[in-house]
């Protein structure tokens, strides 16, 4: 190597370079309340790296963030690791004593808090272990009292300079921190590097634009992210499309009416999100005459269902699924078709449904108990085992769950699938879900998938319900659409699947036992059906 050469790091802050050269006018905007640039946006981000800096904040603190989507929340995800800081983006949906879990878990330093949160603040601040700054976030007219806190956000970046020499460090340094959403047990930490990050940002825009496809993007798209940026940094599409240069629209609360409202006036191309707010968007009476033609929505977290994507494209959504989880940064596969697809006439819902393609630098396999690959030929069931250069490493402190999940060099997803020939993977269940029938196993995103596409169906779920003979059967929980226009029984709902068993598109003992149509269906604190709650409430449903 010559003494002169030098090895570039991949930091967060370099994704901030080429945005400022192509396009400084650019806008981010913050629902209603407030609209800049990007070069004004890149001036805020350093002053909030002074003001962290006056409070105290220096390289391997943590900071934490409780706020809604914000432009201040998007200033966090930049300012604070680039210091060399973590960001703790923390999720407000968490019980106040989880949330006080991940504080003292994670030794967060200083914690961010938007007002509408300070009352749960209050809660979480007995339960804390350790001294914690406070800056306060005002909006609006609302009076608000903190007296403890350091300083509120304006305040604090009012008077400080524009500039700020953001250093060089190792790219293997900790960028963020947040936890699992816990519906089983307490949340468990995971932490990212700046290399990770901006490797996951280069992943998926590749994923996204480098195949031939129903879906592009560039920096002409305006983009309104509907995944909560406290979960998975809403799955790193900020930095995405802030490399990218383009229009951001931080919605703040989700709102369907505004966010609808939002996407109408600010042209809104690219979204993402759980299957769950999409669905409630197009539930909002607002959605019928808001023109939304041409708006790209990813789907992950849980899988597309076929009515739903069908729902979505009457309206002209351009929908497709994509997949991974908190552990994996999290993108693994999009949803996308091959080029010989793209020019088959017919129908690209099925491929917009899939589970999908692993993207560049993803590998996966599926895999028997004892870890050994298994055929794809879309048949044969294994736990989805992942490699790439952008995987949590291990949980935060934690090296009990640690060897769980990285077993044999291979990430350990816990989801069950299948790979076709053409190496799509289609996700059929978590481990922890799947049905257990007399010694065969059913699988509940399958038949969530066929409901789905009845007329009448608005939502459903599909557990296993403890059963005297065969150990476990399905039962299928539906929540029909508001205002369907006739009566719809329960007779009438189990006959899809009896037809579906007919057509050999399931085998017979798959057929549930029962399909309840219910007024709602449990969700955890990100959106998604909450398998381990409806398995409690409907435990009896076989048995009277
Ligand atoms: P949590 O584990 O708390 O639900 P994650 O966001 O990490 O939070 O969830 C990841 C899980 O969500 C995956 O392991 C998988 O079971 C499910 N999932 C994500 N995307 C999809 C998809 N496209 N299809 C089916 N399941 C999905």
């Amino acid at each position: 190597k010559s003494a002169s050469a030098y090895t570039y790091p991949l930091l967060i802050k370099n994704i901030l370079t080429a945005p400022l050269r192509y396009a400084p006018e650019q806008e981010i905007v913050y629902r209603d309340s407030h609209r800049y640039t990007y070069r004004e946006f890149a001036k805020r981000v350093a002053r909030l790296a002074h003001a962290l800096g006056d409070i105290g904040i220096c390289a391997g603190d943590t900071v934490a963030v409780l706020d809604w989507d914000s432009h201040r929340y998007l200033e966090c995800y930049f300012a604070v690791p680039m210091m060399g800081a973590i960001l703790h983006t923390l999720n407000f949906r968490l019980s106040p004593e989880q949330l006080a879990y991940t504080i003292n878990h994670a030794e967060d330093d200083v914690i961010i808090v938007h007002q509408d949160f300070l009352p749960v603040f209050e809660q979480i601040r007995p339960l804390l272990g350790r001294e914690i700054k406070v800056v306060s976030i005002a909006e609006g007219e609302q009076e608000f009292q903190l007296p403890e806190a350091v300083g509120e956000y304006e305040e604090l970046l009012s008077w400080k300079s524009d500039d700020y020499i953001f250093p060089d460090f190792d790219e293997n340094a900790a960028a963020t921190i947040f936890y699992t959403t816990g519906t089983t047990g307490r949340p468990k930490g995971v932490s990212f590097s700046h290399r990770q990050i901006v490797l996951h940002t280069y992943g998926f825009i590749s994923g996204l634009c480098a195949f031939e496809s129903f879906v592009s993007v560039n920096s002409g798209d305006v983009y309104l992210p509907l995944t909560p940026m406290f979960h998975v940094h809403a799955w790193g599409m900020p930095y995405l499309f802030t490399m990218l240069g383009a229009k951001q629209v931080y919605p703040g609360r989700y709102e369907p009416a505004k966010i609808l409202e939002l996407v109408a006036r600010e042209g809104a191309t690219f979204s993402h999100c759980v299957p769950t707010i999409m669905h409630m968007i197009l539930s909002d009476p607002s959605a019928e005459v808001t023109d939304l033609s041409g708006w790209k929505v990813v789907i992950g977290g849980s899988a597309l269902s076929q009515g739903l994507c069908v729902e979505a494209e009457k309206r002209g959504i351009n929908l497709f699924a994509a997949y991974g989880m908190s552990e994996t940064c999290p993108l693994l596969t999009i949803a996308i078709p091959k080029a010989h697809m793209l020019q088959q006439e017919g129908d690209l819902t099925i491929i917009r449904c899939r589970t999908g393609l692993p993207v560049p630098m993803v590998d996966m396999e599926i895999v028997d108990p004892d870890g050994k690959p298994l055929v794809r030929d879309g048949k044969q069931k294994g736990e989805v085992v992942v490699r790439s250069p952008w995987l949590a490493q291990a949980y935060v402190k934690d090296p009990e769950k640690s060897e769980e999940l990285w077993r044999d060099g291979w990430l350990h997803t816990g989801d069950v699938g299948v790979i076709d020939p053409e190496g799509y993977l289609q996700i059929t269940d978590r481990i922890k879900d799947v049905i257990k029938t007399g010694g065969e196993w059913i699988s509940s995103l399958e038949l969530e998938d066929l409901i789905s596409r009845h007329e009448a169906v608005s939502e459903a779920a599909v557990i296993g319900v403890p059963h005297e003979k065969w150990g476990e059967r399905p039962v299928t929980l539906v929540v029909l659409k508001q205002g369907f226009g006739r009566a719809v029984t329960e007779e009438e709902l189990k006959e899809l699947y009896e037809e579906s068993a007919e057509s050999g598109l399931i085998p017979k003992y798959g057929i549930p036992d029962r399909v309840l149509i219910v007024s709602s269906i449990a969700k955890t604190s990100v959106g998604k059906l909450n398998k381990k709650a409806l398995r409690e409430t409907y435990r009896t449903a076989l048995s009277n």
